[in-house]
């Protein structure tokens, strides 16, 4: 941070403060040239990759809009609007993280099923129909299945069941 004075390189963080929110913080600094005091604040923001829909256009992230489609798919389903609160906040942290620039919408649908899948199976079969417009949910749902299948932890077990078997035939 250069010094609004003498704009100097380099300044010195002589207090720092988190703000009320919590969501920002309160610097204050000094030049280590001309010792000239300033405020700077530094807020967190997310940087959400702009979403590619599937006739190319682009768009924001609408966390708005993903609630709606939510709220649809869980009418009349024993769930808290503060839960699915929680699944847009994990949702957009993943795509934070993910440090992408764009990402196709069809790709962000999937990240929401999956959450929504883990708080409630129903709520997610209504999403992926009605909301995602999700052109072959058995497929989506049997791509799901394999991918639980290839985890290491189901394949050891698959193996065991081969090896038991070749007991089995060596015993006869
Ligand atoms: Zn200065």
């Amino acid at each position: 941070m250069h010094c609004p004075i003498c704009h100097h390189p380099d300044t010195k963080v002589i207090d720092s403060r988190l703000l009320l929110e919590g969501d920002s913080i309160r610097r204050r600094r000094q030049c280590s040239d001309c010792s000239h005091r300033f405020t700077t604040y530094e807020r967190f923001q997310p940087q959400l990759p702009m979403l590619i829909k599937s006739d190319g256009r682009r768009e924001n992230f609408d966390p708005e809009k993903i609630m709606r489609g939510l709220k649809k798919a869980c009418q009349k389903r024993p769930i808290a609007v503060s839960q699915l609160e929680g699944v847009i906040e994990s949702v957009q942290r993943e795509l934070a993280e993910s440090d992408q620039t764009e990402i196709s919408a069809e790709n962000v649908g999937e990240i929401v099923m999956r959450r929504l899948y883990q708080l409630d199976p129903v709520s997610y079969v209504r999403f992926a129909s009605f909301y995602w417009d999700y052109s072959d949910i058995e497929d989506f749902v049997k791509s799901l299945q394999k991918q639980n299948k290839t985890r290491p932890k189901t394949k050891s077990k698959k193996l065991t069941t081969i090896k038991d078997q070749k007991d089995q035939r060596e015993l006869h």
